[in-house]
């Protein structure tokens, strides 16, 4: 090893080509092709560089030390599995203009309804990175992270006081994870309590996917409820799906509901229903993604809930988008909490401690192999704390008034299916009247892809299902009164343009982005997963 090490030393020294070859090279080998906007960079992957450069560090072969035994470099290896061989300042390059391409929620305006895009507050990264916070490992002594298992416990208590659903898994990875998690919850009661027969979940058809899809992953079968006139759950709807094969309702688990619901409503009749489905022995999952519009201002145990997922990632603040990193604590009442999943943070004498399996022999197992994303609940905690109550009640008010800010401006250019009602935080428009009787139909995606061009990124589309067209525009409290003007402007050119004799040209938008009309189902059913690395 010495003697190696001694030989490197000696031949790197001496080698004058070695000095060279770290030396930055300062024109990349192809000159990425410009395109408009001005300094946009069209940027092919790193292995379509021609790789005759070199790579950032080469060092010498070692002469005369190649054929001893177990000092290859592993040169021959690295050449044979195809990496792409660059200097450093070309693939620093290469990913810096890649984030050039990417649209973010530090970039611009980001209405992307049931998301809940807002600002995240650099304060919450300041704390998440404290160090020791950061590097801490899930496996330490419980002694040496007693601060971190107050966090959590800290944010159980928040969560629990903010729902009126006083017990806290915080394990969930995701807003879907915690939907797992829930019906798990609720499965398990029902199995220890005998009630094996009971098979079915409501589901209301604005559902988000993921609820019927949970259930589904459960075992469960989901019964719709129908919403179609007037977008909300109504007790005569919810009563004719309890009651459609037991009279008693016996065979109904659960019923799933977000309140408020995917169309931006508030379900004024959800309590009543509760109060049936309870009398039928069912439990109320309550998918919490919409949380944003209530917090600090209606408990959901006050209308019913049994069980509900909160996503830290959307109403509190934690970053977003692209998959994660998400989190997704559930919170549940009396009744259900012997059966949450472990480990919750449990106060042990002076200090905590994390829930062992054994503590509570009902419970329905674990989400994940440690605690959830750790990182997460710092930021959500913080966001909470530099709100308080009073601050978290007017993020609820602020993100309300917003969304009605927007559908009332943009009601008359567009159609509003709910629009003779206050909405919550999000709001639901349609693309009837450009679309109907138009010699130049235009239609939702042409709308979105115009937003593109116009710098802003487009709102959710095509969802809620019951709306044909639809497009749910979420603007958030974090957003300006002049952002929301902007929007507002650009929303009512393209409502002009598509009555106007330019109408075609939104169907070409966006025209000036890096990618413009892409074929968006051939890239959905003949993915490209694999980058052919020899013709
Ligand atoms: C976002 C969302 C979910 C899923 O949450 P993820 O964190 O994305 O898994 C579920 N329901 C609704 C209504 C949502 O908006």
């Amino acid at each position: 090893m010495m003697e190696c090490c001694s030989n490197l030393d000696s031949e790197s020294s001496s080698s004058s080509s070695f000095a060279q070859s770290i030396t930055p090279s300062i024109t990349p080998s192809i000159t990425p092709s410009i395109t408009s906007p001005a300094q946009s960079y069209e940027e092919p992957l790193l292995w379509d560089y021609p790789s005759s450069e070199g790579s950032g560090v080469d060092l010498e072969p070692l002469r005369g030390l190649e054929t001893r035994a177990g000092l290859r470099t592993g040169l021959t290896e690295r050449q044979n599995i195809g990496l792409p061989s660059l200097k450093e300042p070309q693939v620093l390059r290469h990913f810096v203009r890649l984030s050039t391409h990417n649209f973010s929620i530090d970039h611009g305006f980001f209405p992307l309804g049931s998301c809940t895009m807002k600002h995240n507050p650099r304060v919450n990264e300041k704390m998440a990175r404290l160090n020791g916070f950061a590097n801490i490992h899930p496996l330490q002594p419980t002694s040496t992270i007693q601060g971190a298992l107050a966090v959590m416990a800290e944010l159980q208590r928040w969560l629990g006081e903010l729902t009126g659903l006083q017990h806290v898994c915080l394990t969930p990875a995701a807003g879907a994870h915690g939907e797992l998690a829930g019906l798990m919850t609720i499965r398990r009661a029902h199995e220890l309590n005998g009630q094996h027969q009971r098979h079915i979940v409501l589901c209301p058809d604005s559902a988000h996917g993921t609820n019927p899809a949970t259930a589904t992953l459960c075992g469960y079968q989901i019964r719709t409820i129908p919403t179609l006139e007037n977008g909300c759950v109504t007790l005569d709807n919810f009563r004719a799906a309890l009651t459609q094969t037991d009279p008693l309702g016996r065979d109904v688990a659960a019923m799933m509901v977000t309140n408020p619901n995917t169309c931006g409503l508030f379900e004024r009749e959800i309590a009543r229903c509760a109060d049936e489905l309870h009398r039928a022995g069912g439990y109320f999952y309550c998918d919490g993604a919409n949380f944003n519009a209530l917090v600090g201002r209606v408990r959901p145990a006050d209308f019913g809930v049994d069980v509900m997922h909160i996503n830290l990632h959307k109403t509190f603040s934690t970053p977003h988008g692209g998959g994660g990193p998400g989190s997704g604590p559930i919170c549940v009442g009396d009744a259900l909490a012997p059966f949450l999943p472990t480990p919750r943070v449990v106060k042990d004498g002076e200090g905590w401690r994390l829930e062992s399996h054994g503590d509570r022999s009902e419970n329905c197992g674990r989400m994940k192999g440690f605690h959830g994303h750790f990182g997460m609940f710092v930021r959500a905690l913080c966001y909470m704390l530099s709100h308080g109550r009073d601050g978290l009640a007017s993020v609820s008010r602020d993100a309300v008034l917003s969304a009605n800010y927007l559908l009332s401006a943009l009601k008359n250019e567009f159609n509003a299916p709910f629009g003779d009602r206050l909405c919550m935080h999000e709001c639901v428009l349609s693309d009837k009247l450009q679309k109907q009787g138009n010699p130049h139909p235009i239609t939702t995606i042409d709308i979105a892809k115009s937003l593109i061009e116009n710098g802003i990124h487009p709102m959710t589309i095509y969802f809620p299902l019951v709306v044909a067209g639809a497009m749910l525009i979420e603007p958030t409290e974090t957003e300006s009164k002049a952002t929301l003007d902007q929007f507002i402007a650009v929303m009512k050119r393209i409502a002009q343009q598509a009555q106007s004799e330019q109408a075609a040209q939104l169907c070409s938008n966006p025209q000036t982005a890096f990618r413009t009309r892409i074929d968006e189902v051939g890239a959905a059913r003949r993915p490209k997963l694999r980058h052919r690395l020899s013709d």
